[in-house]
């Protein structure tokens, strides 16, 4: 038998986590399928979507041109713009929609040396994230160069919140005024939420949100009470068991001793598969649908796991390290990371994708 390692993804839920989003925010929604989709096969994931989908969101260029390779023919966002005039060009032949963050991106339109006059623009201003976008005191002026070029077909104004995710700040409302501010009386539709906005902050409602890690079913916000489901399942087996007597180091480094006699699973599972190995002892998993824990350094091709209070469980027992019954969430801030990090870096393991996943079915319920 082949080793047990495995992602299942569950389109069906992308797909109900993508119209929930759309029923939060009202209005459109952009589907983010950057970094491949979170980890999750953007190709796969923007096929699975686009019977519903408005238009789609990547990073950049060669991103897009993947999925118009693959024959998706939704608009497509690119969250970073251009990089050279020559990307621009292609964007505007491909139908693919172009962010302008910065005086660069601008010029390059008002000089380019082709037709454009197809092209959908984005301007995204900064609001206060200080990071991309034009500064909002000159969100006007940009806006009025870019309709003076006479080569853009519309113009949308965004912005993008750096704390979203938290609920107990007001910074996200800040950024609100400073955009309304900013862009009063400017034609065009509008967009602010990203994934946290669209859960937690109904101030932010416009023409469109750009949800990315909610529909991969994690709430950043970590308030988990609007009905997402998890979409990635990572799991595998326990290949071998033994046990430890009370006093004995287990694995790398020694980091772990064993406070009592303890037996112990060795499951096909590791850092190489992008399960994080700085995923401390304590870390929750699922053995057989009950949680226990991790237990010492993760290592590049496997981990052990407890199963001294699960007599039952040993040799071929079903391992989840996230999906429906542990959250990516709670395995992150466990490692101290976040679940954005989680999913992107899942890594060796075959993919499977599903159109309906049927939970593990020793749900231990
Ligand atoms: C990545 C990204 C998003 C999606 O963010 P989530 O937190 O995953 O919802 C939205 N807008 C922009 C500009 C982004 O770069």
């Amino acid at each position: 038998m082949s080793r047990p390692a495995r992602a299942r993804i569950d389109l069906d839920a992308l797909r109900h986590n993508y119209l929930r989003a759309r029923e939060l925010h009202r209005g459109r929604a952009v589907a983010v399928v950057k970094a491949n989709a979170y980890g999750h096969d953007a190709v796969r994931c923007a096929h699975a979507l686009e019977p519903v989908a408005d238009a789609f969101a990547v990073a950049f260029l060669s991103e897009a041109i993947t999925l118009r390779e693959a024959g998706i023919r939704a608009p497509i966002l690119l969250l970073e713009g251009a990089f050279t005039a020559a990307e621009l060009e292609r964007a505007s032949q491909l139908g693919i929609w172009t962010v302008v963050h910065h005086e660069e991106q601008v010029r390059m339109i008002e000089r380019a040396p082709f037709n454009c006059t197809r092209l959908q623009v984005w301007l995204k201003i900064d609001t206060g994230m200080r990071r991309a976008g034009v500064p909002a005191a000159q969100a006007r002026a940009y806006h009025e160069r870019l309709r003076a070029t006479d080569r853009v077909a519309a113009i949308t104004l965004m912005s993008h919140f750096a704390r979203a995710d938290e609920t107990a700040v007001d910074t996200t409302l800040t950024q609100i005024a400073s955009f309304d501010a900013a862009t009063a009386g400017l034609d065009g539709p509008r967009s602010l939420a990203n994934s946290a906005a669209v859960l937690a902050w109904p101030q932010a409602r416009r023409d469109w949100a750009r949800p990315g890690i909610l529909l991969y079913g994690v709430d950043p916000t970590g308030l988990t009470q609007h009905d997402l489901r998890p979409v990635m399942a990572l799991s595998s087996e326990v290949f071998a068991e033994r046990s430890l007597a009370a006093g004995e180091a287990l694995g790398y480094g020694g980091s772990f001793v064993a406070e009592r006699p303890l037996r112990v699973g060795l499951v096909a599972m590791g850092y190489g598969d992008g399960y994080p190995g700085r995923a401390p002892t304590g870390t929750p998993v699922a053995v057989d649908g009950q949680r226990t824990r991790v237990l010492g350094r993760v290592s590049m091709d496997m981990m052990a796991v407890d199963l001294t209070a699960l007599p039952g469980a040993g040799p071929g027992s079903h391992v989840e390290l996230w999906g429906a019954r542990i959250p990516v969430a709670e395995v992150a801030a466990s490692a101290g990371l976040l679940p954005y990090e989680l999913l992107c870096n899942v890594k060796r393991v075959p993919v499977e994708h599903v159109e309906a996943a049927v939970a593990y079915a020793n749900t231990g319920t």
